[in-house]
């Protein structure tokens, strides 16, 4: 890993996907065969969001059975801990590991144990989001929230929706949030990462604590004005945004406006392996595309902390650790 002035700063990473996460040792290792990087990464001429999500297939056949899972959570927690991330909200679609007798449960309870085990060894604090899938019917969705219901406040901390967004409309998907909110379980939703401002409308009025990449908003002053009346966090992923082509070019990219505009702008990696990024390398990449400050980098920290789905004690730590850094112009205050 690159270090840069952002690997020791402690960090908070909201919107991060377990299987585009998981080291390339890890994968060779539970395949028992060589991996080379084209199979796991994106590279420079990636055209969309359905070629990005061609990556995804082989680290999914490494969390197909309980060992794998929990290896993976401890894999995860071991690339995070490296650029002192403190606190991250993993996020994973259960109902892609279950199969047969391993229920969604017991893939949950697999991969708390090896998040665990890293969180003992390494100190990085989690949680884990859980991702219904736009390609699953209703009831299979509903299923796997309830599952998950179950380990809520013990290592699950809430639910999102993933998959195509342009195929899937969130107007889909009301009645299934409605339930989990019924369930008292927060949720962030894939929204306007490819797709249309209609799907933000929507998730902000399902009640999204936050939304998943909201790139869509742009120009959008009515939606940003909803976001922040609701306090709604933004978890922008600046990298994998630029690779899927989210924005036509770097130059369109909303983070500048989302962050004048008063948003609870949060940086995030999406996909580590895939997008071959670090959280600091993120950050480092926005001060030289964007011009933003050490000041603005540590203020979106805090707005991760502020708005991720910790317990109160959880987000207070994590504030007081980032106010506390040394280092940068960030000091000075
Ligand atoms: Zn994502």
């Amino acid at each position: 890993m690159q270090k840069n002035k952002w690997t020791d700063f402690p960090k908070v990473e909201l919107h991060c996907h377990l299987d585009g996460s998981l080291s390339r040792e890890f994968v060779e290792e539970r395949l028992g065969r060589k991996v080379s990087l084209k199979e796991l990464q994106v590279d420079r001429d990636c055209r969309s969001l359905l070629q990005y999500l061609e990556k995804f297939s082989l680290p999914l056949a490494c969390l197909q059975d309980e060992e794998g899972l929990r290896g993976a959570g401890y894999d995860f927690i071991k690339s995070v801990s490296r650029e002192n991330v403190r606190y991250v909200e993993v996020r994973f679609a259960p109902s892609l590991s279950a199969h047969g007798s391993l229920t969604c449960g017991r893939v949950i309870r697999s991969l708390l144990e090896g998040l665990e085990q890293g969180r003992r060894e390494l100190g990085t604090e989690y949680n884990v989001i859980v991702c219904a899938m736009r390609g699953h019917t209703f009831e299979q969705n509903l299923a796997m929230l309830q599952a998950a219901r179950e380990f809520l406040g013990q290592g699950v901390c809430g639910a999102d929706l993933a998959g195509n967004e342009a195929a899937y409309p969130m107007a889909d998907f009301l009645e299934l949030f409605a339930r989990a909110k019924e369930m008292g379980m927060p949720f962030t939703i894939h929204a306007g990462e490819c797709g249309s401002p209609a799907n933000i409308r929507d998730a902000i009025d399902a009640g999204a604590w936050r939304i998943g990449h909201g790139i869509a908003m742009r120009g959008q002053d009515e939606l940003k004005r909803l976001c922040r009346q609701k306090n709604i966090g933004i978890e922008l992923c600046p990298v994998s945004n630029l690779q899927t082509k989210a924005v036509e070019s770097p130059g369109d990219y909303p983070l500048r406006e989302f962050l004048d505009g008063g948003l609870k702008v949060t940086v995030n990696t999406d996909n580590r392996t895939v997008s071959g990024s670090t959280l600091s390398g993120e950050l480092e990449l926005v001060q030289e595309l964007y011009g933003i400050s050490d000041l603005e980098i540590r203020r979106m920290m805090e707005n991760a902390a502020e708005v991720s789905f910790a317990d109160d004690s959880v987000k207070q730590e994590l504030l007081r650790q980032i106010r506390a850094a040394k280092g940068g112009d960030y000091e000075t205050l």
